[in-house]
C-alpha cells in the first residue's frame, strides 16, 4: 500500500511513513494511492467474524510494512476486553436499539470513555512497534480541549520508546478530564498552558516545526490527522453493521443501512466514507454537527467558509475549520454535488440537543451525552426510514453537569472514573510562550 499527499506534492509513502509524519511536507493530509478493496468473501459474511478479525481484514489492506501475525498481537492487545469493558458479546463496540429504526453504536467502553480511545490505543501500538525495531526513540506532543488529550495519554501510557507531552488550556478542560489528563505519570507529562486551546495548539506546531528542538523529527503529533488514528476507525463501521445484520437476522448484503457520525474534525465520518469506498455497501452518512456548521452549510450550497468557533454543551465537536476536511474533498474530487449524494448535512442547535436527551431518556430510558444527542436528532431529521446506526462517541457522564440538570438525577459514577478522581493532579504550568515550553520540553 502506497500513500500519497492530498496536496499532490508527496508520495510514494509506506503505512509506517505515513505514521510518523503525521501532516505530510506539503502541508497536505495523507491518503492511499489506490484505494484498495476488500475481496467479495470477506463482505459475504463478515457478520460473522469477531472485532479482531474484521480489524485484520480492514487493517491488512492499509498496512502491508508489518507481518499479518504481528498486526494481529497489535490489534488483540488494542481491543482486547481487558480495556474495553461493560459491552458483554458484542464488545468493544455494542449497538443498542433506541427506536424503530435507529440504533446507537456505543463507542465509549474504552478506557476514557470516548470513542477516541479507539484511534489512540491503535496508533500508540503500531507507533510502538515500528519504534521496538528501530531501537529509536520518539516524542509525541498534543494539543487537547480535553478528549483527545486523555485518549492520547491513556493509549500511550508506558508504550516503550514514546515520551507524551500534553498541552491544556488552564481552567478550560472538566475536573473528570483534567484527572485523566494529568494523573498518569510514567512517560506521560502534562503541560497545563494559561491561554485557550488554540493558544496549546499553536504552540505544538511551533514545537513541531522548530529547527532546533525537532531538526531530526524526534516529534511528532498525534491528532485525527494522522492516518495511523483513523484506520483503526474504519473497524466499528463494519462491525456496528455486521452487529445489526445479526440483530435483524438478515445477510448483511440485504441490509440497507445509514450511518449518523457525530462530527467535529470529521475523521470519525472520513473513515466512514473510506468504509464505503473498499466495498462497504452504506446508504448514506448523516454528517451531524452542533452549530459549528462549515460541513452542512458546504453540503447545501457548496461553498466552504471555515471560522471561529462557537462553544457549545457538545464541545469536543467545536470546530470552525475541520481538519479531515481536506480528505473529503480529495475522495469526491472537490465535487460538493457529488458528495451531498452520498452525505447528508444537519446541524442541530443546544436547545434540540438537550430536548433529545430529555426525550430519549423519558421514552426510551436510554441516557445519551450530548455528542451522541446531536447525531440521534439529526438521524431523526434526515428523512431516512431504513435502518440508521447513529455513533455514540461519550458517556454521558464525562458531560454529567450539562446533562443532570436536564433529566433531574445524578448519573453513577463508573469504577475506573472514581480511581481517576482519586489521583493527584501532576501539570506544568506555563504561559503561552514558546520560550518557557521548550524548556520545559528540553528537562523532561
Ligand atoms: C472528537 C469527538 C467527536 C468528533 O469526532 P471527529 O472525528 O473530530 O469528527 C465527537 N464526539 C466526541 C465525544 C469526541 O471526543
Amino acid at each position: 500500500m502506497i500513500y500519497r499527499s492530498t496536496n499532490k506534492g508527496s508520495s510514494g509513502k509506506k503505512f509506517k511513513d505515513v505514521l510518523f509524519e503525521g501532516l505530510a511536507p506539503d502541508g497536505g493530509l495523507y491518503m492511499p494511492e489506490k484505494s484498495p478493496s476488500l475481496n467479495d468473501g470477506f463482505l459475504a459474511e463478515f457478520e460473522r467474524k469477531s472485532f479482531g478479525e474484521i480489524a485484520l481484514e480492514v487493517g491488512r489492506l492499509f498496512i502491508d510494512d508489518i507481518p499479518e501475525k504481528d498486526l494481529k498481537e497489535i490489534i488483540d492487545d488494542a481491543f482486547s476486553g481487558d480495556a474495553f469493558i461493560d459491552c458483554g458479546s458484542e464488545c468493544p463496540a455494542p449497538l443498542v436499539k433506541i427506536s424503530n429504526n435507529i440504533y446507537v453504536e456505543e463507542l465509549w467502553h474504552g478506557p476514557t470513555m470516548a470513542f477516541k480511545d479507539f484511534g489512540a490505543r491503535f496508533m500508540s501500538r503500531v507507533m510502538g512497534y515500528f519504534l521496538r525495531q528501530t531501537k529509536k526513540e520518539l516524542k509525541i506532543i498534543v494539543a487537547t480541549s480535553g478528549d483527545t488529550g486523555s485518549a492520547v495519554a491513556a493509549g500511550f501510557y508506558n508504550v516503550p520508546n514514546i515520551k507524551v507531552y500534553i498541552l491544556y488550556p488552564s481552567g478550560k478542560v472538566s475536573d473528570l478530564q483534567e484527572k485523566q489528563l494529568t494523573t498518569f505519570g510514567g512517560n506521560i507529562t502534562a503541560i497545563e498552558v494559561n491561554g485557550a486551546f488554540d493558544d496549546c495548539q499553536k504552540l505544538a506546531k511551533q514545537i513541531l516545526g522548530d529547527k532546533e528542538l525537532n531538526g531530526k523529527g524526534e516529534f511528532s503529533s498525534a491528532n485525527s490527522i494522522n492516518f495511523g488514528r483513523l484506520l483503526p476507525q474504519m473497524f466499528y463501521y463494519f462491525f456496528g453493521y455486521g452487529q445489526l445484520a445479526k440483530k435483524l437476522n438478515v445477510n448483511s448484503q440485504k441490509l440497507n443501512v445509514s450511518f449518523s457520525v457525530p462530527s467535529g474534525n470529521f475523521g470519525d465520518l472520513t473513515a466512514g466514507l473510506m468504509c464505503k469506498k473498499i466495498g462497504l455497501p452504506i446508504i448514506k452518512f448523516i454528517a451531524a454537527t452542533n452549530i459549528n456548521d462549515v460541513v452542512p452549510e458546504y453540503l447545501h450550497t457548496g461553498v466552504y467558509r471555515p471560522r471561529v468557533s462557537q462553544k457549545t454543551m457538545s464541545n469536543s465537536m467545536d470546530v470552525g475549520n475541520p481538519s479531515n476536511f481536506a480528505r473529503m474533498l480529495d475522495l469526491y474530487q472537490n465535487d460538493a454535488k457529488l458528495m451531498a449524494k452520498d452525505i447528508v448535512g444537519i446541524s442541530v442547535n443546544e436547545e434540540e440537543t438537550a430536548e433529545t436527551i430529555k426525550l430519549v431518556y423519558k421514552e426510551n430510558g436510554y441516557l445519551l451525552d450530548t455528542h451522541s444527542s446531536v447525531a440521534v436528532k439529526a438521524a431523526q431529521e434526515s428523512g431516512i426510514k431504513d435502518a440508521i446506526i447513529s455513533l455514540s462517541t461519550a458517556h454521558p457522564v464525562k458531560f454529567k453537569d450539562a446533562i443532570e440538570p436536564m433529566i433531574g438525577k445524578k448519573i453513577g459514577i463508573p469504577e475506573k472514573l472514581k480511581e481517576t478522581m482519586s489521583k493527584e493532579k501532576k501539570a506544568i504550568l506555563i504561559e503561552n510562550d514558546i520560550e518557557e515550553l521548550k524548556d520545559v520540553l528540553r528537562k523532561n
